[in-house]
């Protein structure tokens, strides 16, 4: 056994000594012998090993802490490499990883996924109008309304701009899919309280099923994409599926715009006039002017392949503009002429009423053209009156009072309450073709039609029925008090000069004949 102790130097100095004391047997007894060791140096060294240890504890420490921070680093890195900035939603990175998942996951368990393209409709507008902050907060509020709209295993991703995807990895039938989009249009479409805003937008969703749309993330979601496409030109506010012939149309799009860029210059438009019918008299009471392309190549372009187009990229305006002074100065021209009187029906954009300067412009052209107010009609979408109710209706209450007529385009199709329609000077709604087309397709949902008829009526509008094909659909509306109609059944949409010959060869007594019944 050792002790150790310290020994003093002649000079007074301490060093450290070890004293070893062995037993030793002898004749004598028990002997103790002690040997005394200098151990500065073993000292020196443990010393120098305990302050090494110590070191490399430290730097272990700082080793772990330093790769805990790594870790968390990286976890951030990936998660800003994954997310999207602005939302905090998945991107497309890893949109296209779960996608991918998810396709992996059917294929084993033999069910459908399903991707919701969602783009917003005119978000541009917003953003070049109240400036790109208060674009962002829309954004960020969008998102949050998509994420509260879905279950907690489906994705909602920001693909970047207005544009976002949903993921529903595991859907039993089609119709899961429809009933999601729906409710994420009506999500959307709510109004957003942005700083002192009220801000209202809506959205088109096109639709891609695995795996009858496409065997792997990327070709889901440019189908996807490409329904969405077709959904805009629907009308907007709507969700499509995806369908094969529409991949070829989504390549025209790119195209379309360039060219539409040309077309006002170039005096490529062209107005058609329909007639709408009075069903109590038979006679024409008005025409609706619908725009007509011709393309220098492509030759005749309808509305539903260039108007979302030109919405999107604002060529609408101009546009816009155009058609109200053509059909005003046509409608003084027929009236110079000595035609009978009639209403110009002419189709507005929402981004076009919105527009600053759309009052004093609309004005500016009546004047220029000399047409009295009260011949001018103007149609306009559900959603176009509740982007901005507040501002439609006051724009409304000006041109009322001047005389110009405002109807409903398309009711039925949107989500407007009654209690909103109450609210704008309105003179009549057009129901929707879809549900004329129902009078003699499905004759047991005719409900809807006679819903939609008593709805106008109660709120004291004339009701007007579009896409009247059939003597069936013309019994149908006269015995239900619709008051007027348009559709091919009376006439197509033709050039102005065609119009006249129309007017002339039209026999009101015939198209009234349950008048007398
Ligand atoms: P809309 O306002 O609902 O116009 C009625 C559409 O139904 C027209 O299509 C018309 O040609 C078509 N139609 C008329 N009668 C019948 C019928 O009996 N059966 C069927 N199946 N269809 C019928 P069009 O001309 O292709 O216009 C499509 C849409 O484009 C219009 O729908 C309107 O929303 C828009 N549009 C047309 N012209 C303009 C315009 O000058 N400005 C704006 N912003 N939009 C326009
Ligand atoms: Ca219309
Ligand atoms: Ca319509």
């Amino acid at each position: 056994m050792g002790i150790e102790l310290y020994g003093r130097r002649r000079d007074g100095s301490e060093f450290p000594i070890e004293i070893m004391l062995s037993p030793l047997q002898s004749a004598e007894g028990i002997l103790v012998t002690a040997a005394i060791r200098d151990i500065t140096t073993r000292k020196k060294a443990e010393a120098l090993l305990v302050q090494k240890v110590e070191e490399l504890n430290r730097s272990n420490r700082e080793l772990v802490e330093s790769a805990d921070a790594a870790r968390v680093m990286t976890q951030q890195m990936n998660h800003s490499a994954q997310h999207d900035a602005l939302t905090g939603l998945p991107n497309r990175l890893l949109l296209n990883d779960r996608v991918g998942q998810a396709i992996a996951f059917a294929k084993r368990h033999e069910h459908q996924v399903a991707v919701l393209f969602l783009d917003l409709d005119g978000f541009k507008h917003i953003n070049d109008s109240l400036g790109h902050p208060i674009g962002d907060k829309l954004l960020q509020s969008l998102a949050k309304r998509l994420v509260d709209c879905v279950r907690a295993a489906d994705t909602v991703s920001r693909q970047g701009g207005d544009e976002f995807v949903v993921l529903l990895p595991e859907i039993l039938r089609l119709e899961d899919a429809a009933t999601m989009s729906r409710r994420l249009l009506q999500a959307v479409a709510e109004a957003h309280s942005i700083e002192q805003h009220d801000l209202h937008i809506t959205a088109s969703i096109g639709v891609s099923i695995y795996p009858d749309d496409g065997r792997d993330a990327e070709a889901l979601i440019k189908n996807a994409d490409t329904a969405m496409y077709q959904a805009k030109e629907n009308g907007r506010q709507s969700y499509q599926f995806f369908r094969p012939s529409m991949t070829i149309r989504a390549v025209d799009r790119q195209l379309i715009e360039e060219h539409l860029r040309r077309a006002l210059e170039r005096q490529e438009f062209a107005l058609h006039y329909q007639p709408i019918i009075n069903l109590r008299t038979g006679a024409v009471t008005g025409v609706e002017a619908l725009i007509r392309w011709t393309h220098p190549t492509r030759g005749l372009v309808l509305p539903g392949q260039f108007i979302p187009v030109a919405e999107d990229c604002g060529l609408i305006l101009p546009i816009g503009a155009w058609v109200l002074r053509e059909a005003c100065a046509q409608a003084q021209a027929w009236a110079d002429a000595g035609l009978p009187r009639m209403t110009v029906a002419v189709n507005v954009s929402a981004m076009q009423l919105m527009h600053e300067s759309f009052v004093a412009d609309l004005f500016a052209i009546l004047d220029e053209t000399g047409l009295d107010p009260k011949y001018l009609g103007l149609e306009l979408t559900e959603s176009a009156l509740m982007k901005n109710a507040d501002l439609a209706a006051s724009i409304l209450s000006t041109l009322r009072e001047t005389g110009v007529r405002v109807a409903v385009d398309d009711f039925g199709t949107g989500y407007s309450s009654l209690s909103y329609l109450r609210r704008f000077p309105l003179d009549a709604l057009k129901i929707d073709q879809s549900f004329v087309q129902l009078i003699t397709t499905h004759p047991n949902d005719t409900i809807i039609v006679r819903a939609i008829m008593s709805m106008g009526q109660s709120l004291n509008l004339r009701v007007i029925a579009e896409g009247v094909e059939t003597q069936a659909q013309l019994d149908f509306l006269k015995a239900h008090q619709c008051d007027e109609a348009q559709g091919y059944y009376f006439g197509w949409p033709v050039p102005p000069q065609q119009l006249a010959r129309l007017l002339e060869q039209h026999d009101p007594v015939q198209l009234a004949p349950a008048e007398t019944a």
